[in-house]
């Protein structure tokens, strides 16, 4: 017997008929001998009513905006619970304040700081399936609070970390994580395995299937995380610690993300103090940068080049130019019409050439590199946005990624 976190997002509870799917899910489980908590995200598409509700009422942050964020989930556990009643199971709708999931005063970008597992091992040795709502938690003063949107897949992995469960699922409308973007390569194929690593990377370079903070919760924890789809049967993508087998091919996907901008300072003076007078502004407005590329230095003077999200890009380039203008650079420029681009392995770490290769691949079609950064097990470069497809398909290919290439190296 063994202790299960299944959670279910918005699009697996859309409607009260979907709701019911899960419910056997659940109880398929449960009757398979586990214990089940469930954890379950808002309607698809409420929790941005919801948004656009607060907003129209004149909040777009604060406690009473979480209060009203968090009510989708309360909607969805409430469904479900009624139902798993209604087919005879005994089932429990546990609110975050119950549990408690306890977070910091934060509202809307609450952290969690510990869960109590006490009520709902509980329930859960009283026989009871325990349904428990994503993105919402609990401050010190009691006060509601929200995870940040897209929070449900910390809850989940929060949870099970703390319950210490033997698996967590997160089903979702996709298979699991796929090679590339399905919709831009056909022969995508679904991964079977994944390193929390390479998640992390190609969680945040866009493949949007979890959200990055609960990959690094469930890296932390050690969590394993099955990613499936809610309406097939077929196995998803595990993701957990790194083993040999995923060292054998050198790269295990291929992202991109076409909501980046570059913005490039022109002849900078290049001396102590520069970048930090560049980019202090930014961070202190909240702006993520991405990539960051110093040219070498002429005469005293350098070129920097950064790029930011495509939702950042006008905020940044007024804070940059502002700088830029006050050290008197030559000039701020920005290209909205980029993409970035990015292979991900944790094979590169003992593969050589895999850099090359993807600049080769690149440079066969014409596609030029604008901007290149690396980490140990990616390598990204920013290119021309109208290649995105042309670039995601040949690296897939060049790489052997795609099904018929492993069925291949099998035989
Ligand atoms: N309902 C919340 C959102 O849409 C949390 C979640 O579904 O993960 O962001
Ligand atoms: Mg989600």
């Amino acid at each position: 017997m063994a202790l299960i976190v299944q959670k279910f997002g918005g699009t697996s509870v859309g409607t009260v008929e979907k709701i019911k799917n899960v419910a056997s899910r659940v109880t398929a489980t449960k009757q398979a001998g586990n214990d089940v908590v469930v954890v379950l995200s808002a309607m698809s598409g409420e929790t941005n009513r919801l948004v656009g509700l607060a907003k129209e009422a004149g909040a777009s942050s604060g406690r009473e905006y979480d209060v009203v964020l968090s009510t989708g989930e309360q909607v969805s556990i409430g469904l479900l619970s009624i139902i798993l009643q209604g087919m005879g199971h005994e089932a429990l709708s546990m609110l975050g304040s119950r549990v408690p999931i306890r977070t910091n005063a934060h509202f809307s970008a609450a952290k969690i700081e510990n869960i109590g597992k006490e009520n709902i091992l509980n329930a859960c040795k009283d026989g009871k399936i325990v349904v428990v709502p994503g993105f919402q938690g609990v401050d010190a003063q009691g006060n509601t609070t929200t995870l940040g949107r897209g929070g449900s897949d910390t809850t989940a992995v929060a949870l099970a970390a703390a319950l210490e469960a033997d698996l967590c699922e997160i089903y979702t409308d996709v298979e699991g994580v796929f090679t590339t973007d399905p919709s831009i390569c056909s022969d995508a194929r679904k991964m079977e395995k994944i390193s929390y690593d390479e998640m992390l990377e190609m969680a945040s370079l866009g493949a949007k299937v979890l959200q990055t903070r609960s990959v690094q919760f469930a890296r932390r924890f050690n969590v394993p995380l099955m990613v499936r789809s809610s309406f097939t049967e077929t196995i998803g993508t595990l993701v957990c610690k790194e083993d040999e087998d995923m060292e054998r091919a050198a790269v295990s996907g291929v992202t991109y993300n076409k909501k980046e901008a570059k913005i490039s300072v022109v002849r900078v003076p290049d001396r102590p103090g520069v970048a930090v007078k560049l980019f202090k502004p930014l961070s202190e407005a909240g702006i993520n940068v991405d990539m960051i590329v110093q040219n070498i230095s002429h005469e005293g003077h350098t070129d920097m080049t950064f790029t930011v999200t495509d939702d950042d890009y006008e905020e940044a380039f007024a804070l940059v130019k502002e700088t830029a203008d006050a050290l008197e650079a030559h000039d701020v420029i920005a290209d909205q019409e980029i993409a970035k681009l990015s292979i991900v392995g944790a094979g590169m770490k003992t593969h050589a050439g895999v850099a090359t290769k993807m600049f080769e691949t690149l440079s066969e079609e014409g596609i030029n590199v604008q901007m290149i950064s690396t980490s140990e097990i990616k390598v990204s470069v920013v290119i021309d946005e109208k290649y995105t497809e042309l670039a995601v398909r040949v690296l897939h290919d060049a790489f052997g990624l795609a099904d018929s290439d492993v069925k291949e190296e099998e035989y």
